[in-house]
């Protein structure tokens, strides 16, 4: 399919990520491209972020951790265009190692068979065309991401056996898998850019638990496909700031990442076509390219 002649008002997108702000910090600019387009975007997010976080006074008006951020979703899902939010209904595990990983409904604590299961579920009743999720180290090594990332694999060939998790729905096959991927440049300039200012790049984050020496050494993964959401950018910027409890623009925090990505990659998400696999140096224009 291209854009002249293509028709996206018959295409579905499923979107399997693991918070609340996954779908708008990581990949806002492209669900506005496509839900503009007329593409019907279905957002499956595996927790309600439930260990984010949060300045005390964010808790006005609301009940709990979980009940803010699914309000954040709820906001951003709007601005961008979403037609559905579905939550798998685990709990946020928080990074490696913090005593939320231990919460027995944890998304981390889950058999992967008990997270694909529901992810198939979902995949049968709204039969997608494609399906994006996080890449095999989701992103920065997020146990929550990793956790979607192998459950969500699973689902998408589990979908069209009708032998596997049976409930009752026909089994369907998605066309394409794709993984949100960032390049390791990003990651590597980072690294040399805190060295500079002299801070210690393997204590990143808001909660300096992301080590970005580790996340520069990684393997890059293809961009098969790159999404320019130049004209977007006004539409990502509403939905990153309805996610108000998250935002952390200072230089302690994820703020000097999107900087950063902003100058080295303007406007431009990056994918990798998972399934059907082709050569790491192939490119489509779009995620919807050649289907029909
Ligand atoms: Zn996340």
């Amino acid at each position: 399919m291209n854009e002249q002649n293509g028709n996206y008002k018959d295409k579905t997108m499923l979107v399997v990520l693991a918070h609340p702000d996954d779908e708008s910090f990581g990949m806002g600019g492209t669900l506005a491209y496509y839900a503009d387009k007329g593409v019907n975007i279905h957002y499956l997010c595996g927790t309600r972020g439930e260990s984010g976080t949060l300045d005390a006074d964010c808790l006005d008006g609301f009940d709990s951790v979980g009940e803010r951020r699914e309000s954040e979703l709820m906001c951003a899902a709007d601005v961008l265009g979403l037609s559905s939010v579905s939550f798998l209904g685990f709990r946020d595990s928080g990074m490696l190692g913090s005593p939320d990983n231990d919460h027995p409904n944890a998304l981390v604590a889950q058999p992967v068979d008990k997270v694909a299961e529901r992810i198939t579920h979902f995949i049968r009743r709204i039969k997608p065309d494609i399906i994006v999720t996080h890449d095999p180290v989701g992103g920065y090594h997020h146990p929550d991401h990793i956790a979607i990332h192998k459950a969500t694999v699973k689902a998408f060939h589990a979908a069209a056996d009708p032998n596997m998790y049976q409930n009752g729905l026909e089994p369907h096959q998605p066309q394409r898998l794709y993984y949100g991927v960032f390049p390791r440049r990003l990651f590597r300039v980072l690294v040399w850019a805190l060295k500079v200012i002299g801070r210690d790049p393997s204590k990143f984050g808001r909660n300096q638990d992301i080590n970005l020496e580790m996340l520069a050494k990684d393997p890059d993964y293809p961009q098969h496909v790159k999404i320019n959401y130049t004209k977007y950018k006004e539409r990502k910027a509403k939905a990153d700031a309805c996610h108000e409890s998250q935002l952390d623009l200072g230089s302690q925090g994820s703020g000097i990442f999107f900087w950063l990505r902003e100058k080295l990659i303007p406007g431009t998400d990056g994918y990798m076509q998972a399934y059907p696999e082709i050569p790491a140096n192939a490119h489509m224009k779009d995620l919807f390219e050649g289907l029909q």
